[in-house]
């Protein structure tokens, strides 16, 4: 069955070239799912008076094939959400009835960057593919549909009209998530969770250079993970009864500490220290952007649920390291804490993050984007693109995608 399900999940990803049906455009959200992006009648850029559908699945109950997993697993499976809470504003991806399926709509940046990424980002959406149990269905528990942007002929729409990216396609919705290739400076990195449409190329996955050449599928599926509205394991409130954290091992710690030294004359350093350690926004001031992929996240809903060591949500110990993290553990920013059973102490381990979504990410996935099923009935055919979101009235605010270096 598990090979089953692949084989659906990749005839279904290979199924996004089949032509569907074309029928007039529609504007309104709520209306039939059956249209592609295609229709070559250029997006509406004026304001209508409709907004898009903003899912409540995350308070939906918990679906029948979650239910059946393991034992207690409602309770001890992952849970941390970020979305919609003060941090990441970003909520889950909108569902779309009649087919109740949760399109992730996608582009690649250029022709350059969808001939140099495109391999590597179907990995990893197959990663996210063999984890949730094959595609959206009532056996599979989960509503989720990756879905290449295409025209009417169903070929491929890149997200901008020019080589060097900067006029927005005509013809791609404003909310698409834009996959891009960006310098190693500037990281992997990807928003959280869902913004609405007011802003074109606002939702956006970005992949380094190095990543390209190193071929680490599993970052990408951790960049989806933050696109569908995942946070950090290790950025759980409760993560200091599970791990140490060594702010002082990141890369970058001691030249933003030495610049602050001098320009905050009035604070001793372990003040500094700690300001650089829990404050985003004083250590960006002195180029310490690395710490907000680090810092507790308060309002994150996790306490109570079990730390899951195998999320590839969660960084490896040599992420960030300014030193030899592999060859000595002091000089790791992260460590896993071990009771060891003889003599009752603490002890500190390195740890690798996981390679493919865990259980625990996959219920997380199943939870806050259930199956339903159309409302049309269970049978009903699901068209593979998703509808023409109308554009929202009123502008949102901007928000800035989340640092996130996973080296
Ligand atoms: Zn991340």
């Amino acid at each position: 069955m598990y090979i089953l399900n692949i084989l659906i999940w990749w005839f279904y990803a290979l199924s996004f070239s089949l032509a569907a049906p074309n029928l007039p455009k529609q504007e309104d959200s709520n209306s039939a799912d059956v249209v592609s992006v295609s229709s070559l009648t250029p997006i509406p850029s004026s304001p209508s008076t409709s907004s898009i559908a903003v899912s409540s699945s995350t308070t939906a109950s918990i679906p029948t094939a979650l239910r059946n997993t393991t034992s207690s697993a409602v309770l001890e499976k992952r849970y941390i959400s970020y979305l919609g809470i003060k941090t990441t504003p970003g909520v889950a991806w909108p569902r779309h009835p009649p087919s109740n399926r949760v399109y992730i709509r996608y582009c690649y940046a250029t022709q350059e960057v969808r001939n140099e990424v495109k391999c590597l980002f179907d990995q990893a959406r197959d990663l996210w593919g063999e984890a949730l149990g094959g595609k959206a269905s009532e056996e599979s528990g989960h509503a989720i549909m990756p879905t290449e942007a295409k025209d009417e002929s169903m070929r491929p729409l890149l997200c901008y009209e020019d080589a060097a990216g900067t006029v927005w396609n005509r013809y791609m919705p404003a909310d698409a998530l834009v996959i891009s290739l960006v310098p190693d400076e500037i990281g992997d990195r990807a928003t959280i969770g869902y913004y609405g449409t007011s802003q074109k190329g606002k939702h956006t996955l970005s992949i380094s250079q190095s990543r390209m050449r190193k071929q680490q599928v599993h970052v990408i599926a951790h960049e989806f993970g933050h696109v569908l509205g995942m946070g950090h394991e290790h950025q759980r409130k409760d993560r200091d009864e599970h791990m140490l954290f060594q702010c002082d091992q990141l890369r970058g710690f001691w030249d933003a500490y030495n610049k602050a030294s001098v320009v905050d004359i009035h604070l001793k350093g372990p003040a500094i220290r700690e300001r650089l350690c829990t404050d985003p926004e004083y250590a960006a001031r002195y180029g310490f952007k690395r710490i907000s992929s680090y810092t507790k996240i308060e309002d994150s809903q996790s306490t109570g649920f079990v730390f899951d060591w195998d999320s590839i949500m969660l960084y490896d110990s040599t992420a960030g390291a300014a030193g030899k993290c592999f060859e000595l553990e002091t000089w790791c920013p992260l460590l896993k804490k071990v009771i060891n059973p003889a003599t009752g102490a603490a002890q500190y381990v390195r740890f690798q993050g996981g390679r493919k979504p865990s259980v625990r990410d996959a219920a997380f996935i199943k939870q806050t984007y259930p199956y339903m099923p159309p409302v049309a009935g269970p049978n009903a055919p699901v068209s593979d693109q998703p509808p023409v979101p109308s554009v929202t009235s009123a502008p949102e605010p901007i928000i800035e995608a989340p640092m996130d270096l996973t080296d």
